[in-house]
């Protein structure tokens, strides 16, 4: 077995010249980089652009900066440069906004990078081999004729999946209402975790670069939590290894985190840290030991040992969670119903209410809400 690098670079913050060296210092620690970016090919980048609606200071989408410096460096080695992501929301245009409030046209004026919305562009039906949930896929052409794939995750927590990182970005590779399917195929949090490494599988980027200069802690991730920043670039062509490493700094075990360890698994990855070259700083000096978490909460661990009937006709009640909304903060744009995949979320007297019942607890709500004016409560 060849024993991946995950490669660490500290970035003070998103000035042009810190990234720019950061990113150097992270790539040049990989060999394989070199022979990856060669003239000529089609790299595509795929950030996380999660919210429509959301500022870079907010850290939920990846950074400006970082899409940017790592469209330079491709451009530098003579590579066509394609930018590519579906947002978290279903509504109409909701891409085009979510490139627009990450300055993504702005980036690709000034670097000759072109533009892939993977709402409106071509898609191909693909086969998931041996998927656990999904047996095909349907995602952006751009994806599949890339020559290579460049993840740009953000780190962030999840109330739902405990981290998010380079597997789990890779779920914007679904066009639209494609994502809303694959969360009704898989309503248990470990089903959703195998859905992700189903679609990860068929995605697998050629190389990580996660931004976690500034990152998103607290259990309304990955769209509703707080800014923290740890001032790092992680970068990796194991993916695996790369979300294995950044859940270690965050507090994780590969175990605990499903995504990470259902990739290793299925041999997608590494995922052991004896088993993977780390360059840069030592992780001891990494771990944030007061890093704000979701708890890995009973109801995620009971999805795994019980069956889904009775989770949630007997233990559920007592441990489920549901959407809460700050009515105070609501602006009544109606996200939340539009990207609800069990039409959970009705208008009852002009506020916005949950039907328990119908709830699966997906997070959908909480990451197309451009105020964050909603938060999970049992
Ligand atoms: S109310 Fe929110 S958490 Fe519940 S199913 Fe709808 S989108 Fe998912
Ligand atoms: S809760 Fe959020 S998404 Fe829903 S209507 Fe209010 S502001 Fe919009």
């Amino acid at each position: 077995m060849i024993q991946p690098i995950v490669s660490i670079a500290r970035c003070r913050d998103y000035s042009t010249s810190s990234v720019s060296q950061a990113l150097q210092q992270s790539l040049e620690a990989m060999p394989e980089v070199n022979s990856l970016l060669t003239a000529g090919k089609t790299v595509l980048l795929k950030p996380n652009l999660l919210s429509a609606s959301q500022p870079p200071q907010n850290a939920v989408n990846t950074h400006p900066q970082i899409i940017k410096s790592v469209a330079v460096y491709c451009k530098e080695k003579g590579c066509r440069v394609l930018i590519g992501d579906s947002c978290g929301s279903l509504s109409e245009g909701s891409t085009n906004k979510a490139l627009q409030v990450t300055g993504v046209p702005a980036i690709a004026r000034q670097t000759g990078a072109e533009i892939v919305n993977f709402d409106t562009s071509p898609s191909v039906v693909v086969a998931v081999d041996n998927g656990k949930i999904l047996r095909e896929v349907s995602i952006c052409n751009s994806v599949r004729e890339a020559d290579v794939i460049i993840t740009l995750p953000k780190l962030k927590t999840h109330g739902l999946t405990l981290m998010t990182g380079a597997i789990k970005n890779q779920f914007g590779t679904i066009p639209g209402r494609g994502k809303k399917e694959v969360h009704l195929k898989a309503p248990k949090p470990s089903q959703l975790a195998e859905a992700v490494v189903d679609i990860f599988s068929v995605t697998k980027p050629h190389l990580a670069i996660m931004d976690a200069v500034v990152a998103m802690e607290g259990k309304n991730g990955p769209a509703g939590g707080v800014p923290r920043k740890i001032g790092l670039i992680i970068s990796s062509p194991d993916a695996v290894a790369l979300d294995a490493v950044a859940g270690e700094i965050l507090g994780y075990s590969p175990r605990h985190v499903g995504t990470t360890y259902s990739a290793f698994q299925r041999g997608l990855g590494v995922a052991n840290l004896e088993d993977i070259k780390i360059s840069g700083p030592p992780i001891e000096d990494l771990r944030l030991d007061n890093f704000q978490r979701p708890s890995p909460g009973m109801r995620r661990l009971l999805w795994r040992i019980v069956p889904a009937a009775v989770v949630k006709t007997v233990i559920g009640l007592m441990s489920a969670k549901y959407p809460k909304i700050r009515q105070k903060r609501c602006i009544k744009c109606h996200e939340c119903i539009i990207n609800c995949p069990t039409n959970a979320l009705k208008l009852n007297e002009g506020n916005i209410q949950c039907d328990k019942k119908s709830c699966i607890g997906c997070y959908c709500c909480l990451e197309a809400c451009p105020c964050k004016a909603i938060y999970f409560r049992a």
